[in-house]
Formats: C-alpha cells, structure tokens, sequence
C-alpha cells in the first residue's frame, strides 16, 4: 500500500534509511523515517480518519512548496505538537490573480520532498489542482472584512482563493492543530477567523519569521529577485527595525513612524512601496499610534518582485502607567 501512494516518485521517497527494508510506515519502522507522498484527496482523508480513531494527533503545516528555513521551522514545530506531521504542497491556482505568478511559481518536488523527509514529515500531501477543483466546482468561502484591505486591496480574491483551499485541507487531513507563519500576516489573521467563525475543531499556531541573518525574510520568491535587488530589499527589515527602535524611544504615532519607514524605503534602489500599515493585531484595522501591542505591516515591489514583511510593535510598558 505504501509503494503504491509513491509510485512515479522514486527516487524521492526511496526510503534511503533501509535499503531494501520494508516499505512501511515511519511508526512501524523502528526508527526510520518514511515519508509518504500522497496525491489523493481521498487517501489522505481516510488515512487521516484512520489515525483519527486511533487517537493520534495530527499537525497540518500548509504550502506552496519551494521550501526555505521559514518552512522548515513550521514543520519542526509541527512535529513537536503532533504523532502525525502532514505537509501540503500545493501552488493554489485560485488565489493567483490573473497577472499574477502562477505558472512562473518556483516548484522543486525533488528537493522539497527530501527536505520534508530530512525534517521527519510522515505525508507530504500534493494533490494536483485537478483533484482539488475538478469540473463543476463552485464553492467557495469568503472571510468578509479581514480580506478586504491591505494584500487583500492589491490581490482581489486572493483570500477568498485562500481561505477556500485552506478549509478544503482542514476537511481532507482533519488536523488537529495547523501551523501558519507570521510571514504572510493577514493570511493568518484570516484563517484564525474562518476557523472561530465557522467553529472548525483544531487550533491554529502562528510561529515567528524566519530571516536570513542580513534580515532578508525568507521567502520562495526571493528566488525572482537579482543580486542587485536583493541588497535593496534588505530595506525591508532595515525599515521595519527602524520602527522598533523608534517605538522603543516612545516615538508612538502611526504618521511618525510611516514617515521615517516611508523614507528609508524609497532611498532604495529598485523599490515602488504597495501600502505601509500600522494595524491592529487581530482586526488589521488601521490605528493611529501603537497602544499596547500593534503590527506594522508593509508590501514593497522591488523590481518585479512584491515582497511582504510585517512587525510586532510594542508600546514599553513604562510609558502608560
Ligand atoms: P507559502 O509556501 O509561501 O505559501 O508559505 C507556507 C507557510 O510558510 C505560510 O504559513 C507562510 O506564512 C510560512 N512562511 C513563509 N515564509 C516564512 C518565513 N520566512 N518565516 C516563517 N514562516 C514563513
């Protein structure tokens, strides 16, 4: 059964660790690791039902695949709070805008797979786009206001693409807790809505930004970007540190520190800012100083490339007493 679900694949789920060994799950193979590839909605959500009755706990970390450390620290997580880790790849045709990246998307099946495995992944689930939206599809979910500003404004239906296939994968694997990053900050302010909304039975986990060590946040789509326009984006994190420290000398007010994001920005190279927000942390509701906790969020084409990056801003306690 577990030949079967990867074959085509070889020799990326061989599983290298046995040689010749059985071809069994990674529970029952005292000590190696096996990942399954799993393409089938179906398959999936059996298998999930079937470590379900057996009360295992199960972690979903959704992607697009093209992994980088962000992705990885999602899966290590995922690990420590689940039996059963399962990762999605799936580049998600129904958040791409029409101009957008879709089919220039980078995609690795080969070296995600072996990462995935490397990690201790037990199912890297990829089905294809036909099996996720087959003919006759229509249904789709729309968390109303959290997806209407921001990358919402810049990428009409994007959350609706999102929230949609997120669900979809909630109901295939039925985890019980699924890790997102704080990279793509409005997608998981959407998705903790939908699942409070819609009262879908699992935890959602927000873990921190992963950074190259210049700051760059990692992303698939640093891969577009020239030597050139790599230097500029580090603005990017240059501008949001710049808020911090800000924030820390109890510089609060949204119209300040704007202006001083705003200027590091544009002094780059190759850069055209989409928006700046300063923004309440769960409703995304713009605000006009930072009281206790607020995220400054910011979108910034460099080049060809849109980039997203986002920080925790935190008003120092000392100041409001
Ligand atoms: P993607 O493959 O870009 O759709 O991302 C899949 C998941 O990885 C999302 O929850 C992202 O927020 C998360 N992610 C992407 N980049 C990073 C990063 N640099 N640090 C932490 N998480 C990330």
């Amino acid at each position: 059964m577990a030949l079967s679900r990867t074959q085509g694949l070889d020799p990326v789920v061989t599983d290298r660790d046995s040689p010749g060994g059985p071809k069994t799950p990674r529970e029952s193979a005292g000590g190696f690791f096996f990942m399954e590839i799993i393409r089938d909605p179906q398959e999936i959500q059996a298998l999930a039902a079937d470590w379900r009755a057996r009360g295992l706990r199960i972690a979903l970390v959704p992607t697009m695949g093209y992994f980088h450390g962000g992705h990885l620290s999602l899966m290590e997580y995922g690990k420590t709070i689940s039996e059963k880790l399962v990762v999605s790849l799936f580049v998600n045709p129904a958040q791409f805008g029409p101009e957008e990246d879709l089919d220039r998307y980078p995609r690795d099946l080969e070296q995600d797979a072996a990462l995935a495995r490397e990690v201790g992944v037990d199912i890297l689930y990829t089905p294809e786009a036909a099996a996720m939206y087959p003919p006759g599809y229509q249904t789709f979910v729309a968390v109303e206001r959290l997806s209407q500003g921001w990358d919402g404004a810049s990428r009409p239906g994007h959350f609706r693409g999102v929230a949609t296939v997120v669900l979809k994968l909630f109901n295939q694997v039925q985890p019980h807790a699924a890790v997102f990053g704080e990279k793509d900050y409005q997608q998981l302010a959407v998705i903790k809505r939908l699942v409070a909304d819609l009262d879908l039975p699992l935890t959602v986990v927000g873990r921190p930004i992963v950074r190259d060590p210049d700051g760059l946040a990692l992303s698939s789509r640093n891969t577009y970007l020239s030597r050139e326009e790599r230097s500029a984006a580090l603005c990017l994190n240059q501008a949001l540190k710049a808020a911090r420290r800000l924030v820390g000398n109890r510089v609060t007010s949204r119209e300040q520190i704007l202006k001083t994001v705003r200027k590091i920005i544009t002094q780059a190279p190759f850069t055209r800012i989409d928006y700046l927000a300063l923004v309440h942390p769960e409703t995304l509701e713009e605000v006009d100083s930072v009281r206790g906790e607020s995220r400054l969020l910011l979108a910034v084409w460099v080049g060809q490339t849109r980039l997203i990056d986002n920080i925790l801003l935190r008003e120092s306690p000392e100041c409001c007493v």
